[in-house]
């Protein structure tokens, strides 16, 4: 038989973890196990009926064609519309690229500006795909750990001294996946000051979470607090989260027009343009009422709020109460060291994960994946019942170690 070659963009890339194991936990359902799955990345909520309303008229009225590469006007009229309304930022058409998920759009300006020998800036915990779409682009990840302590967030100090000539990107995102950590605006002028004294640097901003929003003043982008860094600085959004429309696949870039315009030149090679029934959709999440994401946010801050109080409430564990997003991530550095009563010693995450799977069937994500540990990631977009059974569990589980 013959044997396919792969070549090495492919073979030095790993399947993502975080799906990896919400496909286990799927499997573990389907066998019959009783899991209570916390490795969720997506709302839990259904895409709002008046949102799905304008995706079933445009088939109706045959907005089945293909787009402008770049999106239709009438999705990149609601991004800017978005984007003055609540970052104060003003740009043109031809600075918007809409694309098939802020996912593809963070890829394609890797694939855009990065080459060999250029180092990507990567605070962990970070969302699992950065190193990898920076190593399929022929880049290399500069991971910088973030402590606890740090809020999980870059410093200014740590951030100059991850910074080299060959320096090409820095990707911040704020609030985090996992951690749901965000930058307050005083650390955002703080890193910029950094920044601007590094101009090869440019800046990933992914705001995908930004709506998803619990701290009393209102989210801020490195892009609208520090304008003079908004020639080298790319923001990622997109529809998935906020308005729960992860199937959609809508997420969007806005940056310098010559940037916008390589990912764009890419974009019209790989996929044309992205669904524009989907588009359509996308615009009217944006421009229309907002009533039906600030439910979804008052559920996650309820999770969160109780999520945080019952593990904390576990003497082997300790979870910060994050500014955002639906994760949560918990230390597990009380339970390294104690044995399980079948005999394992747990050695790291990664056990501590296998353990609360095989032990009592709740599933989550190690924190090694997102380059720290000893960590898991929860996800809080499932219901309060099933948050509530599964700390309930994680704490049986951890009584039992010895
Ligand atoms: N950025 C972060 C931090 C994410 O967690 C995700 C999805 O999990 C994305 C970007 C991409 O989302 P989408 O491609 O659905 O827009």
């Amino acid at each position: 038989m013959t044997d396919i070659k792969l070549t090495r963009r492919v073979t030095s890339i790993r399947e993502s973890p975080s799906t990896a194991a919400n496909q286990k936990a799927r499997d573990l359902k389907a066998e019959g196990r009783d899991i209570l799955d916390l490795t969720v990345g997506e709302p839990d909520f259904d895409t709002p009926d008046s949102i799905k309303d304008v995706g079933i008229k445009a088939i109706q009225d045959g907005e089945t064609k293909y787009t402008p590469v770049n999106g239709s006007i009438a999705l990149r009229n609601a991004i800017q519309h978005d984007f003055g309304k609540r970052l104060g930022i003003e740009f043109g058409h031809d600075q918007i690229s809409v694309g098939g998920g802020g996912k593809q759009i963070i890829f394609v300006a890797m694939m855009a500006t990065v080459e060999e020998g250029d180092e990507v800036i990567i605070p962990a915990p970070y969302w699992v795909s950065y190193p990898d779409m920076v190593i399929a682009n022929g880049g290399t990840p500069v991971i910088v750990p973030c402590s606890e302590e740090a809020g999980f967030k870059l410093t200014p100090d740590t951030l100059e001294a991850a910074i080299t000539p060959s320096s090409r990107w820095l990707i911040l995102n704020t609030p985090s996946n996992p951690t749901g950590a965000a930058y307050t605006p005083d650390e955002l002028v703080a890193l910029g000051e950094v920044l601007l004294r590094h101009p090869q640097v440019h800046i990933l901003c992914d705001e995908i979470y930004d709506r998803i929003w619990f701290a009393d003043y209102d989210v801020k982008s490195i892009a609208s607090m520090v304008p003079d860094l908004l020639e080298r600085t790319l923001v990622v959004n997109g529809v998935s989260k906020s308005y729960a429309m992860t199937g959609w696949r809508i997420g969007y870039g806005v940056g310098p027009v010559k940037l916008i315009g390589a990912i764009n030149k890419l974009q019209s090679q790989m996929s044309s343009c992205p669904s524009s029934i989907s588009q359509a959709a996308a615009a009217a999440a944006l421009v229309g009422d907002q009533s039906s994401i600030e439910a979804c946010v008052a559920a996650y801050k309820q999770r969160r709020d109780h999520a945080v109080e019952m593990i904390n409430a576990i003497p082997e564990l300790s979870c910060l109460s994050p500014d955002g997003a639906f994760y949560l991530f918990p230390s597990c550095a009380g339970v390294i060291g104690k044995t399980t009563p079948d005999g394992k010693v747990i050695e790291n995450d990664l056990d501590f994960v296998l353990y609360l799977l095989d032990g009592v069937g709740v599933a989550s994500v190690h924190g090694a994946a997102y380059g720290v540990e000893p960590h898991f990631r929860i996800s809080t977009a499932t219901s309060m019942q099933t948050i509530e059974a599964a700390c309930d569990r994680i704490a049986q589980a951890c009584a039992a170690l010895t």
